[in-house]
């Protein structure tokens, strides 16, 4: 079976469980999940497994690579051979042979596949449907504050764009693409076979139902150009280190009328020397003397917008016990977090005689072992 053939017939996306317009992410996800509960090492022995473990593995490595679902797809909207050729997509022709009816569905279906031209695909002039341009994928590291408060940035990318010298078109300025003369841009010929009239996309204009004589410059025909970019966004209120936004229309450009595709930003929020995050509370470790924590007393806590707070710390506050301050973390639309002080009793590393004298006869008044527990 050619690998065309074999696309044709097989849904990929159906055996990871996938929709078709799932984003590469999710069938990735999807796919090292079933691969993980279907791997041979896993259940030994099981042959259903082993077959649906290859069949997840061949569907992942045409959806897992863009290039190839892109053809994929188009192969799965055109027929076999549909996405062929040395033009971009809806090139080639769709062959038919007689001998191939039996095995496939019911007549009424091949009549459906030849005449509508496939699943989703269009009809008319143009003989390639709209198609959403692709997600792309962008970084953007956040400092911690920023991440806590929310910011406006903007993003520097150099992306597949609609080329600006022909705006899409593929044409020379000053020219435009003409009509195909072969098939009168229907973007489709009629083949006749016996006694049926099949119509296939057109060979000459790979269905477009246009040809360029003269092609733009820049971007040789293509109508699209790989352009630097400024991307303004807001990035919310309380994002998180390895967040991913997704940007709606932010994308690749769409062909033929179809939608952008998405941006979608993974977010690295540089760590802060004294804030830490648990959700939507900020954390902070605060160091306190050993006389603090055992007469009690106000210590003075600083919090993220630069405001300070006295905690009053009980008489006996243990080393490592955390402290709620209400509302000092993370704002968002419906709640905000708290601040969690987590306190730490620090023993000095050298002490003065007058220190060491009252050290030692705290030392001589003491007279409970902690350790009595351990015994
Ligand atoms: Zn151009
Ligand atoms: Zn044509």
């Amino acid at each position: 079976m050619t690998a065309q053939r074999e696309w044709f017939e097989k849904d990929y996306y159906k055996t990871l469980g996938v929709d078709e317009g799932a984003s590469a992410k999710d069938i990735t996800k999807a796919y090292r999940k079933l691969a993980r509960d279907l791997h041979p090492d896993k259940n030994p022995g099981d042959d259903a497994a082993e077959e649906r473990f290859k069949e997840v593995s061949a569907a992942y490595d045409v959806l897992g690579d863009e290039s190839k679902r892109t053809e994929y797809d188009e192969v799965r909207r055109l027929g076999p051979l549909g996405g062929m050729g040395a033009g971009g997509p809806g090139s080639g022709g769709f062959t038919f042979n007689m001998n191939d009816m039996g095995g496939a569905g019911g007549l009424g279906d091949l009549l459906g596949n030849m005449f509508g031209r496939g699943r989703g695909g269009g009809t008319g002039a143009s003989g390639v449907g709209p198609r959403r341009g692709s997600d792309i994928e962008a970084h953007l590291s956040v400092d911690f504050v920023d991440a806590v408060a929310g910011i406006t940035t903007t993003l520097f990318l150099t992306t597949d764009a609609q080329c600006s010298t022909c705006n899409g078109s593929g044409a020379r300025p000053g020219t435009s693409p003409t009509r195909c003369a072969n098939c009168g841009g229907r973007g489709v010929v009629d083949d006749n076979q016996g006694f049926f009239s099949l119509s296939s996309p057109c060979p000459v204009c790979h269905g477009q139902g246009v040809t360029i004589d003269d092609p733009c410059p820049t971007c040789s025909g293509s109508g699209i150009e790989r352009r630097p970019r400024e991307v303004k966004t807001r990035i919310p209120a309380g994002v998180r280190d390895g967040q991913t936004i997704r940007l709606k229309g932010r994308g690749g450009p769409g062909r033929n009328g179809g939608p952008n595709g998405d941006l979608l930003v993974q977010l690295s929020v540089t760590p802060h020397e004294l804030f830490g995050r648990s959700d939507d509370n900020l954390t902070i470790t605060v160091p306190v003397t050993f006389s603090e924590a055992a007469l009690g007393g106000d210590i003075d806590v600083p919090t993220l917008d630069g405001s300070r707070v006295t905690l009053r710390l009980k008489p006996g506050t243990q080393s490592g016990s955390r402290h709620r301050v209400r509302g000092k973390g993370i704002a968002k639309k419906n709640r905000t977090g708290d601040l969690i002080v987590t306190v730490n009793v620090e023993v000095p590393e050298e002490l003065t005689d007058e220190q060491r004298m009252a050290v030692e006869q705290l030392a001589q008044a003491t007279t409970v072992n902690p350790r009595t527990s351990l015994t």
